[in-house]
């Protein structure tokens, strides 16, 4: 109901609260006297349950007023839910099958009912044990190309464009979160911050006085709050990613807001890139010769299929307010055309590799860090192997403009290990 005011679910009072539902008793079973409830949220900042009966089993994720991982001291608005829901919407009809289905949502209770991925697991959980997932470079290089694409104004209406902006407008406490966390905590001593002590902090001194370094994050900073050109998922690194040998699933999209192209595609390359300089951290579970190729590879790919979709998009999707066929190729002119897509495509080229440099620095040296370099138990393997990432993200922040190739940073990143 709408209009009751918010109440955290929990194991015990979940089938009671939402066993009146037709769309979960039809999934789950028609008896919620007997559905099963389990806590499996791992992430900072929501509840997360399985629930299963003798039909099926769903996920239920209900947004809390607060972050998860610190407490109540640090409120979060409940309406990240809202902005979740509607990005899935929006991913789902632009990619389809690469989002979980979604059977109900609650505003007022910040509840978003969903289809439970199974066997899939978390895609950073796979590269930290070694596995090769060969879909993903594909999946995600088209899951990235075409949302990204299809919720610009190279493919919408202005009427729609606008309207979609308004709606999310409003997500700006998770919005400030990633401008503090991301793009300036890293680069002064924030309270938040941590590291690995004291084997980096030289580096980190080093980084934090690097005056090219910090103008560059400004830089991302202000291309993040201020170019309003798509619909971002915001939150995709490979913790947001489910995975099985067949599928790739995107999930957890609550960070969505209209932001630059090249954001979701840097955030994401950035997670391949820093797994490949954590493998050596876990080398004796596995020799990691061909993993780190494999990361390389991956990484490439997915820049590759993003740009080869995006040019196909472009040349047959071209819809919305920017460059219209009758300035182009109505004129005979598909030259022109062409020539405005490389253009585009070289400023996403940039600034991706600058908000992948930022990063891959803010998951070593800020608040969140990831798991990949967290579960190397050996600090002294672990600083060692965030050195080479800071060094690389530090490269790639500030050389952007000059760098031409992914095989130029493959070769980098083979050099820096
Ligand atoms: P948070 O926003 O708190 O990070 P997530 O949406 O990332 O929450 O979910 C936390 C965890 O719950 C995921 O890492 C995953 O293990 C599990 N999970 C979330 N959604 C699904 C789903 N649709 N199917 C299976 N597991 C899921
Ligand atoms: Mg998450
Ligand atoms: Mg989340
Ligand atoms: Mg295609």
């Amino acid at each position: 109901d709408q209009m009751l005011a918010f109440v955290a679910l929990s194991v015990e009072t979940l089938a009671a609260r939402l066993g009146a539902l037709d769309a979960l008793r039809e999934r789950i079973g028609q008896d919620p006297g007997k559905w099963t409830v389990a806590e499996v949220g791992d992430g900072n900042l929501n509840l997360v349950f399985i629930v299963k009966g003798d039909i099926g089993s769903v996920i239920v994720k209900q947004a809390l007023p607060y972050v998860r991982l610190v407490g109540e001291s640090w409120p979060l608005p409940l309406k990240r839910s809202f902005f979740e829901y509607h990005a899935l919407m929006r991913q789902g009809a632009r990619d389809p099958g690469m989002t979980p289905e979604i059977f109900h949502f609650d505003q007022a209770q910040a509840i978003i009912v969903m289809e439970f991925l199974t066997p899939h697991v978390i895609l950073r959980r796979a590269l930290i044990d070694g596995r090769e997932l060969p879909r993903v470079g594909r999946d995600l290089g088209l899951f990235v190309a075409r949302t990204l694409f299809r919720g610009s104004d190279l493919s919408m209406v202005t009427r729609e464009k606008k309207a979609d902006l308004a709606l999310f407008s409003d997500n700006v406490a998770l919005c400030d979160i990633t401008e503090a966390l991301v793009f300036s905590d890293p680069y002064f001593e924030a309270p938040l911050n941590r590291h690995t002590s004291p084997q980096l902090d030289d580096l980190v001194a080093e980084l934090r006085r690097d005056r090219d370094l910090k103008v560059e994050a400004q830089r991302l900073k202000h291309l993040f709050s201020a170019n309003a050109e798509t619909l971002c998922h915001g939150d995709l690194h490979t913790g947001s990613v489910m995975v099985t040998d067949a599928e790739t699933k995107v999930i957890d999209p609550e960070f969505a807001f209209y932001g630059p192209i090249a954001f979701d595609v840097g955030m994401l390359i950035a997670n391949f890139w820093m797994s490949y300089f954590s493998q050596s951290g876990h080398e004796e579970r596995g020799e990691r010769h061909s993993m780190r190729a494999y990361l390389l590879h991956t990484a490439t790919e997915i820049w590759d299929v993003f740009a080869t979709e995006f040019g196909h998009l472009w040349r047959t999707e071209r819809k919305g307010i920017l460059y219209q066929a009758s300035l182009f190729e109505a004129q005979g002119d598909a030259l022109g055309a062409e020539q405005a897509l490389d253009r585009i495509l070289d400023d996403i080229w940039n600034d991706m590799l600058g908000f992948a440099g930022v990063e891959i620095h803010r998951r070593i040296l800020g608040l969140a860090h990831n798991a990949d370099f967290e579960t190397i138990a050996d600090h002294d393997m672990r600083a060692c192997c965030e050195a080479k990432a800071l060094k690389f993200g530090r490269h790639l922040a500030v050389n952007r403009s000059r760098i031409r190739s992914m095989a130029e940073i493959s070769a980098l990143a083979e050099r820096l290990e």
